[in-house]
This record gives C-alpha cells, sequence and structure tokens, in this order.
C-alpha cells in the first residue's frame, strides 16, 4: 500500500464534466467564428493537465495554453500533438527545447523575440510566436511605445523566416465584472494594437478572451478564446448566468475511526468544541497537509450519509472530526469535502467564500503530494 492510499484522500476528477464544459464553451466560441485554446496550466488548475487536455481536444478544443515551458513539454512527452501556446519563460529556460517541441511562445519584448529567434536558427526551424501587448493588466506584453519597435522587428524576423508571427493577444484584468470599464479600454487599445501590427505587413490572428469574456463578451472572442477555470465547471461570472457548467473536481476521503463520547467531552486540539450531548464522531484522515484549510475549524462541513454534518473542533495536520449525531456512520463511508454540489454537498465556490478567496486557488491549491487524483 503506497502512503497516498493508506491515507485515503483524493480528487476525483469527473471527465465528462470537463468534456460537457467544453463542448458548452467551444460551442459559444464557433458562434463567433472562434476557436478554443484549452487553458491547462498549474497542472490543468489541479485536475491533471494531460488528461483534461485529452479531454478537450476530443470536445472542441482547438489549441492548449500553459504558463510554463516545462508544462508545456510535459504535454508533449504524453504524446499530446496539438498547438500549445506557453507564456511565461525566462531567458535561462529551455527555449531552444521548446522550438524544438514545436510550442508556440509568447514574445512581450524585442530583447525576447532575439531569444526565441536565436533558439530557432540554432535549431534550425521556424518558431511560432504570439506578439503580447499590455493593454492595462500590466504584467507581461509590450507597453503602448515598445509595440511599434516590436511589430516591425518582427515582421523583420518573420521575412527572414526564423520566426511566424501568429498571433497578437493580451490578457484582460476585469473581465469577470462585467461592465467594469477597464474591459472597454484593453479592448480599444487592443484592436490599435492589432491595427500596428498590419501597418508592419504582419496578418496574425488576435486572442484576448478568458473564461469570463468569453462567457459574456462575445464582441471580444476575436479569432481565439482562451478559457481556463470555465473548462472545470467553475463560474467566473455566475451573476451572468446560467452558463451549464459542471464542476469536475470532488474531494473526497473516508471514515477511518467512530466512536461515542459523552455529553461535555471536546474534541481536538485546544478543545473548541464540547459536545451537548452524548454523540458519534467519525474521524476523516484528512487535514491541512492535504488542502482542508485549518481557518475553516468550525465553519465547515462534510458531505457523509446522505447529509452535510458538521466539522468540529480543530481541523488538524492529518484529520479532522465530523459530528454525527446519533446516527449509524460506519468506517469506510465516503466523506465528500467538496464536489460539484448536485447532492448537496459542499462546493469548492462555497469553500472559496467561506476564505475570502476565488474558486481557483481552492482547485489549483489541490495539488498535493499526498493527494492522489482519479479520473
Ligand atoms: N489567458 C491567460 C494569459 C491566463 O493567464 C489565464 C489564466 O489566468 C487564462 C487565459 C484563463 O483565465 P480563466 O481561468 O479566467 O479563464
Amino acid at each position: 500500500m503506497n502512503e497516498q492510499s493508506a491515507h485515503r484522500a483524493d480528487v476525483y476528477v469527473d471527465l465528462d464534466a470537463v468534456r460537457h464544459n467544453v463542448e458548452v464553451l467551444s460551442a459559444h466560441a464557433r458562434s463567433s467564428g472562434a476557436r478554443t485554446m484549452a487553458v491547462v496550466k498549474a497542472d490543468g488548475y489541479g485536475h491533471g493537465a494531460v488528461a483534461t487536455a485529452r479531454a478537450a481536444l476530443r470536445s472542441g478544443a482547438d489549441w492548449l495554453g500553459v504558463a510554463l515551458i516545462s508544462e508545456a513539454l510535459r504535454l508533449r512527452e504524453h504524446g499530446v500533438r496539438a498547438p500549445v501556446l506557453c507564456w511565461l519563460y525566462r531567458p535561462e529556460d529551455e527555449i531552444a527545447a521548446a522550438v524544438r517541441a514545436e510550442v508556440d511562445l509568447s514574445v512581450s519584448t524585442v530583447a525576447q523575440l532575439r531569444e526565441v529567434a536565436r533558439a530557432a536558427a540554432s535549431a534550425g526551424v521556424t518558431a511560432r510566436v504570439h506578439l503580447k501587448i499590455d493593454t492595462g493588466l500590466h504584467r507581461n506584453g509590450a507597453s503602448a511605445e515598445e509595440w511599434g519597435r516590436l511589430v516591425d522587428e518582427a515582421a523583420k524576423a518573420a521575412a527572414d523566416g526564423v520566426v511566424e508571427v501568429f498571433a497578437v493577444w493580451s490578457h484582460l484584468a476585469c473581465a469577470d465584472e462585467p461592465g467594469h470599464p477597464s474591459v472597454e479600454m484593453q479592448a480599444r487599445r487592443f484592436r490599435e494594437a492589432y491595427l500596428r501590427a498590419l501597418e508592419a505587413g504582419l496578418r496574425p490572428l488576435r486572442h484576448l478572451a478568458n473564461s469570463a469574456a468569453l462567457l459574456t463578451r462575445p464582441d471580444l472572442h476575436f479569432d481565439m478564446v482562451r478559457p481556463g477555470i470555465a473548462l472545470y465547471g467553475l463560474d467566473p461570472v455566475p451573476q451572468a448566468g446560467p452558463h451549464d457548467l459542471r464542476p469536475a473536481m470532488t474531494f473526497r476521503s473516508t471514515v477511518v475511526l467512530t466512536r461515542r463520547i459523552a455529553a461535555g467531552e471536546s474534541v481536538s486540539y485546544g478543545h473548541s468544541w464540547t459536545a451537548p450531548e452524548e454523540t458519534t464522531v467519525a474521524l476523516v484522515p484528512v487535514g491541512y497537509a492535504d488542502g482542508v484549510p485549518r481557518s475553516l475549524s468550525g465553519r465547515m462541513s462534510v458531505w457523509l450519509g446522505g447529509r452535510r454534518r458538521p466539522v468540529v473542533g480543530t481541523v488538524c495536520m492529518d484529520q479532522l472530526v465530523v459530528w454525527c449525531g446519533d446516527d449509524p456512520v460506519r468506517e469506510g463511508e465516503e466523506v465528500v469535502l467538496f464536489g460539484p454540489g448536485d447532492r448537496g454537498e459542499p462546493t469548492a465556490d462555497e469553500w472559496a467564500r467561506e476564505l475570502g478567496t476565488i474558486h481557483y486557488e481552492i482547485v489549483t491549491g489541490m495539488a498535493r503530494p499526498r493527494v492522489s487524483r482519479t479520473v
């Protein structure tokens, strides 16, 4: 028995849900003539990059998007041949390996363009690049002042055959707040940047929209959309929904021990909870080292035996305790910490609200050594 199975906590990923979501999202994209790039960075937002990439490609996605070169190369190592765009790398990263593996690279500066061109020339191949304009998020991307020089240099490099400029692209800061004025501002700057690329003689595609813009702004789909979170069934704009998305991740464990405790007995470190009456409590072998935030102590429940039951006392590193009253709870019974919510179990959305964060952080935070993944 390995440590993971001994520990008995896993993340179950429903690939049918991923397929359904990709079908819904790519149908939106197709209705405005756009392709779909499935964003599978951070190990597919914690859902497993290779499995979700394959599911997405079978269900309507044409492209894959990742942050790191290592993430792109991992897809290639697993035989994923679809086009992949990678947007976050450093000069010391394996740019040559990415180019040889036909991974498209985002380029934000002239210096980066030269590095990629050098790597392509030494590998004897043409590197495909997507020129990134900073329209207001102010992370990477060329500034408006740098953009003219970047597209002119890129046009030269393209004429020399070392690079192919496939697209211009950018990323939105506030698409999940429909009506936020920055979206219009970024869209205007994006259109201007595209026109400048045309003036330089380039004929690139355009992509801008993340999940939120894909769902709410068909006018910003351009030639390709880049959904991430929505692929996994989590809605970044529920206020503009419903959007027919199915959460794919279930975090689950099992009861390993039940016991009766007397009224007045307290539970777990710090004795923060005391049984008001004689009760059964169930021990679940999952704790903050497995991704159950300790700060949820006293304010979370789990799905066990067909209903929600409160977790009582402090969440420990490896275990937590569930209050079961007089109900017959058995050792070995499944415990759902969060799931799609269709049975009434807690959801990643609820965890996020309770913790004052976003569901992105919950699902990506489940990639932990002791939590195995089942697809
Ligand atoms: N495009 C880029 C450049 C990103 O960094 C991300 C994720 O943060 C996405 C697209 C997908 O965004 P979302 O998960 O909000 O759909």
